[in-house]
């Protein structure tokens, strides 16, 4: 490459592993000797079908998804599936639960809202601005749930739920910002959705779980473009689906695969974030961790400067050594390093040295 690769933290879309670029490059003119590009391909040819399947079967093996799921992928972010959800989910005398633990999580429950009727089981925004998520003792459904929804991990405000609630209704997950970062009984949730552009690959392509028998008990006076059932029928190949964003995310998993699956990417991603969080404790001095130890997210590390400046002068010293990415969302403000799947463990003691000789 004739540019040297900066040290990538952005939220998302993020950093991807360099060899699954690689390879997506290797790839792009002649795909699978076909003599074109994936680009050019017909979704219906057996070319693209393989690595359609593949992906597939890439997710189902890292996640360890038990046959009672099911694996889609669907396009339009996970924003899209904010309003899917209720959509398939809700019918007469139903509701929707929402834990409400972040911007997320009130977008997700807002949408809902011009569907159906959408209640709030939990919300932890007064107890500081989302420095927390519940205890899962705390979350409640009332009778007539059809689901209770959750996001996983905060992005903006770096915290992350380390236990589920048990309740009365199919866990719905939003996990969008930490999926395949860490072992997960996907047995226990009755649809997961993850925009992969993250922890898995590209933008363009959403990861959705589902429990077989949650799509079978779906509406279906919704329309077919909106039914996980369509997709579920015809192996998400129901209409056009984002095969470039599939391929690179088969290359992606691919490579993740290799490396040793989930139980590496956990030990790795464990290791990373534990390695900032030190280096940004070792200077109360400058920053501050506003997250609650229990809650804090193993994919976003968010930390504050103790005083003005502080935070320009380390986003002007990080861009320096060939940092990005380090700016907290603009609707909280402060610093967040993102650590997803693809940030090279050298990537973030760099950052770690930056911080403790700062
Ligand atoms: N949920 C979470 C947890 C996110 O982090 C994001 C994006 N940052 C979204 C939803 C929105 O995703 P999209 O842009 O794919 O709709």
């Amino acid at each position: 490459m004739s540019t040297k690769r900066p040290l990538i933290f952005n939220p998302g879309p993020a950093a991807l592993p360099l060899p699954a670029l690689e390879r997506t490059r290797d790839e792009l003119l002649d795909f699978e000797g076909t003599g074109m590009s994936v680009l050019e391909v017909s979704h219906r040819a057996p070319a693209y079908e393989k690595v359609h399947r593949e992906a597939m079967a890439l997710v189902r093996e890292l996640l360890a998804v038990p046959e009672s799921h099911a694996v889609l992928f669907m396009a339009g972010g996970a924003r899209t599936q904010f309003a899917l959800v209720p959509t398939n989910l809700l019918g007469e005398g139903t509701h929707g639960a929402y834990a409400v633990t972040g911007h997320w999580s009130k977008c997700a429950l807002k949408e809902a809202s011009f569907v159906g009727e959408a209640r709030v089981s939990v919300d932890v925004e007064a107890d500081g601005t989302f420095v927390r998520v519940p205890d899962p003792a705390e979350v409640a459904v009332d009778a007539g749930a059809a689901y209770l929804h959750l996001t996983s991990n905060n992005t903006l405000y770096g915290t992350q739920w380390h236990a589920y609630p048990e309740v009365d209704a199919p866990l719905v997950a939003d996990m969008t910002s930490d999926l395949l970062s860490r072992k997960l009984d996907v047995g226990r949730f009755g649809l997961i959705y993850a925009a992969a552009q993250k922890n898995l690959g590209p933008a363009g392509v959403t990861v959705v779980v589902v429990d077989r028998a949650l799509v079978e008990g779906a509406r279906t006076d919704i329309p077919a473009a909106f039914r996980y059932a369509s997709f579920l029928a015809k192996d998400s190949l129901w209409n056009t689906p984002p095969t470039f964003a599939i391929h690179v995310l088969r290359n992606t998993l691919a490579y993740l695969a290799d490396r040793g699956g989930v139980e590496a990417l956990e030990a790795t991603n464990r290791a990373k974030a534990a390695r900032v969080y030190a280096a940004v404790a070792s200077r109360p001095d400058l920053f501050t961790l506003p997250a609650e130890e229990g809650s804090r997210s193993l994919c976003n590390v968010v930390f504050r400067g103790v005083e003005d400046g502080v935070e320009a002068r380390l986003l002007a010293e990080a861009e320096a050594r060939g940092m990005v990415g380090l700016k907290g969302h603009r609707t909280v403000g402060g610093l967040r390093a993102s650590l997803y799947n693809g940030v090279e463990a050298a990537w973030v003691e760099a950052l770690a040295e930056l911080i403790e000789g700062f």
